[in-house]
């Protein structure tokens, strides 16, 4: 069922887990992601930014509502960066929307994200917004201390902008680490302390299981991933093409030094095709996303 992400995470917070939000973009990881939260009677969060078809992925996800009814599923507009892509998103139906100005000075995240707020709240759809910045994994040893967020200004912000839920930079980063994560449990805590709505950990992947399952239980009801998902699907996918080659690809690709199968691909007979190989794909997604349901303390909550 589709259901408004204020609610599904208001319900994680009042009994301490957190929800993965996957980042989707087409058939295969929208319905990877609800047969994850299917298997394991977990909620989850349709994660998709506005690079992506916003209007297929809410097709996508209305079909996988229909054919998976006990799943309990919000539908975010990741990383929102204009009015205009908001108001795309909530007419396409998502149920909730990030409107991220947290590069933009104090008073402009203020001054927009409320303007959004009152538009989305009007037509019951949540809103995610970011105070402080969660950067980029490759340039973590530059960005990391830069733009962290600040308890008391966090207080200032809920409370001008009306938002559903606040995403913060605690020592995480988008995309994998250039170096070891460092994550601020007591910036955490105080502002678990401070702020009653539920607080979002943008840069899951790559943070390590022990940060993780610290900061939800320090007070994260959110968990964004994109990476580490993509990456363990690539690696069934790999694995898949790998064992499938015939022994002559196998003898070419281990004489050139390359695990890569040919770029003029002949079939290898029919027993190779793209189907099995984006389901593979597929499969590994859904293993790595399931992994954290459970980490995550959601599996059993739908
Ligand atoms: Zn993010």
């Amino acid at each position: 069922m589709l259901v408004s992400m204020r609610q599904m995470l208001d319900r994680a917070k009042a009994e301490k887990y957190a929800v993965a939000a996957p980042n989707t973009f087409n058939v295969e990881t929208v319905e990877a992601a609800f047969k994850a939260a299917s298997e394991l009677k977990s909620p989850v969060i349709i994660d998709c930014a506005g690079v992506h078809d916003i209007e297929l992925i809410a097709e996508l996800t209305r079909f996988f509502d229909k054919r998976y009814p006990e799943v309990a599923v919000a539908l975010n507009l990741d990383h929102g960066s204009t009015y205009e892509e908001a108001i795309r998103a909530i007419k396409a139906g998502f149920t909730s929307v990030m409107a991220d100005r947290s590069t933009l000075p104090y008073e402009y995240n203020v001054t927009q994200v409320k303007e959004i707020v009152q538009a989305a709240h009007a037509v019951g759809v949540s809103v995610e917004a970011e105070l402080g910045h969660v950067g980029m994994g490759y340039e973590y040893d530059k960005t990391r201390d830069g733009a962290l967020t600040d308890p008391d200004e966090a207080v200032r912000f809920v409370k001008e902008t009306d938002i559903d839920c606040l995403a913060v930079a605690v020592g995480t980063s988008h995309g994998s680490y250039k170096g070891e994560p460092r994550i601020e449990f007591d910036r955490l805590a105080a502002m678990h302390r401070k702020i009653n709505i539920p607080l979002v950990l943008h840069g899951g992947s790559g943070t390590g299981d022990d940060n993780l399952r610290r900061a939800v239980k320090t007070g994260i009801q959110k968990v964004n991933l994109f990476t580490d998902l993509s990456n363990r699907g690539i690696g069934f996918m790999r694995n898949y093409l790998v064992d499938m080659r015939s022994d002559a690809e196998a003898d070419a690709a281990a004489t050139a030094g390359s695990v890569e199968p040919a770029g003029e691909f002949d079939g290898n007979a029919g027993t190779i095709n793209l189907c099995d190989a984006f389901a593979e794909g597929a499969k590994g997604y859904k293993e790595a996303l399931k992994h954290y349901m459970v980490l995550f303390g959601s599996a059993g909550k739908a």
